[in-house]
């Protein structure tokens, strides 16, 4: 239970756990918020194009001391779709540290540009209906995987590489301590996360050098750690408190627009794709973002990357599972596990915890499957 607990305290927990690790940092209040997703159909995306590097310009290995703005947008076979304008190489050693919720410096957007990141995940159905809404404009963005979630769902991870996103990675199990934790405890999330991650996507070229501390829990001894494993470390420009308990779509939108015009109009947002609001917001945002005269940037790491990964065959899921590869065991959502739920919700006050209190039950439900599977 514990574990659960902590994956899903993430959302709920970023507020204070940032506070309470950060002391020198900016505005509190900035980091209040986080992201949104949204709903759609279903279609593995990624007809189109792939990888994003393919039309974009690679900073070359001998200057990465700059992030590297293409200007050819991406193809996209949806007439009158958002689209991804352009891409920004990002190599660690340039951006050690991204978003000025925590830290100085951001990415080199221009006016009106916006990069968007979804953490936590994934987590089906909601990954999957992110996916479809950005497919359906074309958008490409940027991922933080949980490695429990990528073991829990290999499948989807992969469609999230194969329909173009860029994977990167935020820890293995989720834990908002990470603020306080020494190397020996770092080296479990953060090295266990990429591994993970990188056994469940089957490329370990797939998996970009990018990392957000969950919770934004940041800590100079993690960000050393980071340094030392050659990450860029996360933060984001704007969250959209897509986390919070009873949050409506339309309220994570329209947090998203006012924080993003309020940051001279541009931004790395932050969302989080494990949630049904934020799967419903997602549609609704891409266009808000259009109809504004937004552009759409997404961050890739330098270098070499495949064009895609190998999907498992319905054969391979069924073998690996048979060899004791997580599964997901329903069950009813009264049991005692949902009195667990209602007292960690009491704990860490307002966000999707709350949620688990009883009041949306397909939240519940999700919560309650992943719970199964952390506890095995
Ligand atoms: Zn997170």
């Amino acid at each position: 239970m514990s574990r659960f607990v902590w994956t899903f305290a993430l959302a709920a927990g970023l507020a204070i756990a940032v506070s309470s690790a950060q002391a020198e940092e900016p505005a509190k209040e900035q980091i209040q918020a986080m992201t949104s997703a949204q709903p759609a159909v279903a279609e593995p995306a990624a007809k189109q194009e792939p990888k994003a590097q393919d039309a974009a310009p690679q900073a070359a290995p001998e200057q990465p001391k700059k992030a590297e703005p293409t200007k050819t947008a991406l193809a996209c076979a949806h007439p009158g779709a958002l689209g991804t304008s352009r891409t920004i190489t990002v190599a660690p050693d340039a951006f050690p540290h991204i978003g000025t919720m925590q830290y100085r410096e951001s990415l080199p957007l221009e006016d009106h540009e916006v990069v968007i990141t979804f953490d936590d995940g994934p987590l089906p159905p909601y990954t999957d209906r992110v996916l479809d809404a950005l497919d359906a404009e074309c958008v490409k963005v940027t991922y933080f995987i949980v490695g429990q979630m990528a073991r829990a769902y290999p499948d989807t991870l992969r469609r999230i590489y194969n329909a173009g996103h860029v994977i990167g990675t935020h820890s293995m199990h989720h834990p908002f301590s990470m603020g306080r934790m020494d190397d020996e405890q770092l080296t479990r999330e953060i090295d266990g996360g990429i591994v993970a991650v990188k056994a469940a996507i089957g490329d370990d070229r797939a998996v970009a050098p990018f990392f957000r501390v969950p919770g934004l829990a940041r800590s100079r001894q993690v960000e050393a750690f980071a340094a030392s494993r050659s990450l860029a470390v996360w933060s984001a420009d704007e969250v959209a408190d897509d986390w919070f308990h009873g949050i409506k779509p339309a309220q994570i939108v329209e947090r998203a627009m006012r924080r993003i015009e309020a940051k001279g109009h541009r931004g790395v947002l932050l969302l989080h794709d494990i949630h049904p609001a934020t799967a419903m917001a997602v549609p609704m945002l891409l266009k808000e973002l259009k109809a504004n005269g937004y552009k759409i940037v997404q961050a890739i790491p330098a270098g070499d990357r495949p064009a895609t990964v190998p999907e498992r065959t319905p054969e391979q899921i069924a073998a690996a599972r048979s060899q004791g590869w997580p599964r997901v065991i329903k069950a009813s959502l009264k049991g005692h596990h949902a009195h667990k739920h209602a007292h960690a919700a009491s704990e860490t006050d307002d966000g999707f915890m709350g949620k688990l209190a009883g009041k949306k039950k397909h939240a519940v439900a999700s919560a309650y499957e992943i719970n199964e599977i952390f506890n095995r």
